[in-house]
């Protein structure tokens, strides 16, 4: 066996083989159809078409998964994949995840990857800078998502509040503690309160207003209200780019609050924390500054591969209070140096080195590089938005980000409209887009989630929306 995939000619030529492959579908992504024909009992007989007994031939197997992959997925790396944040991988990351795989650093300790570890620190000081935090107070810990790095904030906050959480739990807290979010905010941080032990029900989901930004007149009421019954106000999160609608909410008024009630102020960034990359979009997440904690997603709008999530935080001490716990058998060549074991730091224990694929991101197109792609999606936005508009679209929300959510007014109230058009768009496999409910309504929702969508994308699905609203309205 451990003469398998050990020559370097012979492993070249498969590496040679897959790279083919993959450019192949990497500069044709345009061409495939964006939806496949979801059939369970046909991919499920492809995938177990091999019972593992024999081995197979090593050119059959690559191309095994890579057919599966081309066949059975949602092509989120189309340019006309208007969908939710998944985008295109740019290529920087994909030869990082590479060469990540190759080296298989371990994140659990320092010494076992000095240069993995310093990478992931020197990523977590510069995105704290870029949010607002003071460089001294910056601390953080990469994570595989948004998911985990909100519920990492939770886990901050809950040891933030009560001093002896990590000892005790909850055991002889007499006050529930009580997370405050907008109806709008990611359902990661119900999940995160779940399984904090808090129960999904001490998540308080504070109605939007007009603008779909969290109303902070019903927040501070409903904190007063959560005092006055004796519950205890553990953290509110603000959303910096919802991901139903694009909204911010307002993030310097809810850090007033969160301030004046001694809470936890966590601000989910997850997709629109990119925006401080871009010089005429970093004022729409003013008040960063001022948060406790922040979870940005790499893998959402900088395009990095997944999963690259960043959890961002102001305090020093936090994550150790929250993490910290030793271990006999962890690598001990580095205990006189300043430095901090991952694994004292985070929920993961063994993890791959996430920070290295936005490093070499950073490296391969520099700030300047990010800012132009960051610029060339919003203004693929705005085109969309005048588009729709010249068409007679009624565009529904309010984002600064390319993310938009529109109807068409004479069929508001026509239930089947939306669910019929977007049949229409993605059974031609030409685009994906979806659709989100705006005050119990169904809109249609597009983002421009991939940094290779250019107008003719933007034209052409307008054209496709515009025929299928013409087709139902023949019907209709
Ligand atoms: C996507 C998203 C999350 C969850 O992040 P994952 O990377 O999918 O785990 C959390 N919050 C917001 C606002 C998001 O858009």
């Amino acid at each position: 066996m451990s003469a398998l995939f050990s020559s370097k000619s012979a492993n070249k030529n498969l590496l040679d083989q897959t790279v083919e492959l993959l450019l192949d579908y990497y500069t044709n992504t345009k061409d495939v159809r964006v939806t496949p024909t979801l059939d369970k009992e046909v991919v499920r007989n492809t995938v177990r078409a091999f019972d593992f007994n024999e081995a197979l031939d090593p050119s059959l197997a690559i191309r095994q998964v890579v057919a599966g992959l081309e066949t059975f997925s949602v092509h989120t790396p189309h340019p006309k994949y208007f969908g939710l944040f998944n985008p295109r991988s740019h290529f920087p990351s994909i030869l990082a995840d590479l060469i990540t795989a190759v080296f298989n650093p371990q994140l659990a300790a320092w010494s076992h990857a000095p240069f993995a570890n310093e990478v992931e620190s020197y990523l977590i000081q510069v995105f704290g800078e870029k949010f607002g935090f003071d460089p001294s107070s910056i601390d953080g810990v990469f994570a595989g998502g948004g998911a985990e790095a909100n519920q990492t904030a939770v886990l901050c906050a809950l040891n933030h509040l009560i001093p002896d959480y990590a000892a005790n739990g909850l055991v002889g807290v007499q006050q529930r503690p009580v997370i405050y979010c907008s109806s709008e905010s990611h359902h990661s941080i119900h999940k995160a309160a779940m399984t904090a032990g808090l129960g999904h029900s001490a998540v308080r989901s504070i109605p939007v207003t007009k603008m779909l930004e969290m109303d902070i007149v019903l927040l501070e009421r409903q904190l007063e209200t959560d005092l006055a019954a004796g519950l205890k106000p553990l953290m509110v999160v603000a959303t910096g780019g919802t991901t139903g609608v694009g909204a911010v909410d307002d993030l310097v008024a809810v850090g007033k609050l969160g301030r004046k009630y001694g809470i936890w102020f966590h601000v989910d960034a997850a997709y629109g924390g990119a925006a401080v990359m871009h010089p005429k979009l970093k004022d729409y997440l003013k008040g960063t500054e001022n948060a406790d904690s922040i979870t940005f997603d790499a893998h959402k709008w900088l395009s990095v591969t997944m999963g690259t999530s960043l959890f961002v935080c102001s305090h020093r001490d936090i994550l150790s209070k929250t993490f910290r716990i030793t271990a006999e058998y962890m690598p001990k060549e580095a205990k006189d140096m300043d430095i901090t074991d991952p694994f004292t730091h985070s929920i993961q224990w063994s993890r791959r080195a996430i920070g290295i694929k936005l490093y070499l991101s950073l490296l391969m197109f520099g700030l300047k590089g990010y800012e132009e792609i960051i610029g060339h999606q919003t203004a693929m936005g705005e085109l969309f938005r005048e588009e729709l508009r010249r068409s007679g679209w009624h565009i529904k929300n309010f984002s600064p980000f390319p993310v938009i959510c529109f109807t068409d007014k004479d069929r508001e109230r026509d239930k089947a409209f939306v669910p019929s058009i977007i049949n229409a768009v993605l059974s031609s496999g030409k685009s994906w887009i979806s659709s989100y409910p705006i005050h119990g309504e169904p809109v249609f929702r597009v983002c421009i989630t991939n940094f290779a969508t250019e107008a003719e994308h933007v034209y052409a699905l307008v054209a496709e929306l515009n025929a299928a609203r013409e087709a139902y309205f023949e019907n209709h």
